[in-house]
């Protein structure tokens, strides 16, 4: 008889947007009169850049022709976004890295939940805690982990963020093989120095481990001493694979465009001790089961590296961080530390006291939506996350709104 794949009856993250969505359903309920603002979302706002949307109508005219138009693509993307990438993003900061390194995609959530097919089931995983849900929720998925108690599951090592360690997680006491690090974070909003990374890269390569490095909020980045790709590290070519998106920096959250950097060095040994290419695995995995981002969300995606589209990417990212600067000068005087807010669209704020009375007491006392800490981590308990996104006009009014209740 056939059966599913019980795995799954493990999963407990999306209890968290569930019960988010079923409290300010019933607040609106009973107090239809109020504008909620939801300031609890990671999604943008603001149009797509105009370089973008131009390249975007020239490709949809080009599909309608027949001497332009373009059927399957190469399933890891089109060379003239892969050269693009590889220019702009990593060999004008000083990476050497070359664009068949590079996998277009249609989402780094799709990436980073899929990466870990390519590697053992019995490896041990370490995963930062708060933590972005999807590391965590594929593993249990693909049968890693045991049951969840008491909000952590058995078997996965976490890597605490708490206001002690500024919220960059120690190196794990016991060995681990696969490490999830996402900087800028998501929640916390913390960035990694080059010294930070580092340690990490070092301890990957001493124990034989790989790091899954998120950078989805690169982009974000104003501090010139904060590295933008882990590639920035040396030795990090043989120990890491990185992943990055359109969605945050040029708007393609609802357009869907990212990519993943697997450098050829990067090998694992299989169970008779030989050597595999991690980038002959992605690479097959990704020619198997995917067909490649459509034609003109990739000439969309290469617009980004335009003169004209870095100048609207940078408009863009900077109207966010002039919203994160607002939060932080308004909640700061509160009496509360946070977190983030500076090179991240994400301000992590401590409370003192539970995440969920605190989101309560936004909800019903200033019609403000934010997302309770603890929903992404057991560490996250007495914190609350508040994002960027959102309009200029919108962030003002919930920080009034905020200040006249705290
Ligand atoms: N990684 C992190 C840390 C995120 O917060 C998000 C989206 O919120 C993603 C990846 C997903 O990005 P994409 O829209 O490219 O799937």
């Amino acid at each position: 008889m056939i059966r599913i794949n019980e795995d799954y009856l493990k999963l407990h993250a999306s209890y968290l947007f569930a019960d988010i969505a079923r409290r300010v359903g019933a607040y609106q309920l009973a107090n239809p009169g109020v504008e909620i603002i939801k300031m609890g979302i990671g999604d943008v706002t603001e149009p797509l850049p105009n370089a973008c949307r131009e390249a975007f109508h020239g490709a949809i005219d080009d599909m309608g022709q027949r001497e332009t138009f373009h059927g399957y693509g190469p399933e890891q993307g089109y060379p003239f976004l892969r050269d693009a990438i590889a220019e702009h993003d990593f060999q004008r900061r000083g990476v050497d890295l070359s664009p068949e390194e590079i996998f277009i995609s249609d989402g780094s959530k799709c990436d980073c939940g899929n990466i870990q097919e390519i590697f053992a089931k019995d490896i041990t995983v370490a995963v930062p805690d708060p933590v972005y849900p999807v590391y965590v929720d594929t593993n249990v998925m693909a049968g890693r982990t045991g049951s969840c108690i008491d909000g952590r599951y058995e078997n996965l090592v976490y890597l605490e963020s708490t206001p002690e360690n500024g919220y960059m997680p120690s190196l794990p006491e016991q060995p681990v093989d696969l490490i999830y690090l996402c900087f800028p974070n998501n929640p916390t909003g913390a960035i990694a120095t080059v010294e930070q990374l580092r340690q990490w890269v070092d301890y990957a390569r001493e124990n034989g481990a790989v790091i899954l490095f998120d950078a989805a909020y690169e982009s974000f980045i104003r501090d010139d001493s904060v590295p933008h790709s882990i590639f920035e590290i040396e030795g990090a070519r043989e120990t890491a694979i990185e992943f990055r998106s359109f969605s945050k920096n040029a708007g393609f959250t609802g357009t869907r465009c990212a990519f993943t950097v697997v450098p050829r060095e990067l090998t694992v040994r299989d169970s008779g001790g030989i050597e595999q290419s991690l980038h002959s695995l992605w690479s097959r995995r990704q020619s198997t089961k995917f067909n490649g981002v459509s034609y003109p969300v990739q000439r969309a995606a290469a617009a980004v590296y335009t003169p004209q589209g870095q100048q609207e990417v940078a408009a863009l990212t900077d109207y966010y961080l002039g919203n994160a600067r607002i939060i932080r000068e308004k909640i700061t005087p509160l009496g509360y530390d946070c977190a983030g807010g500076e090179n991240s669209p994400f301000i992590w704020i401590n409370t003192g006291g539970d995440s969920w009375e605190f989101f309560d007491l936004l909800l019903t006392k200033a019609g403000v939506v934010c997302t309770p800490g603890v929903g992404f981590g057991n560490c996250g308990q007495g914190h609350i996350r508040l994002s960027a996104f959102n309009t200029r006009e919108r962030i003002t009014e919930a920080l009034e709104r905020i200040t006249s209740v705290l």
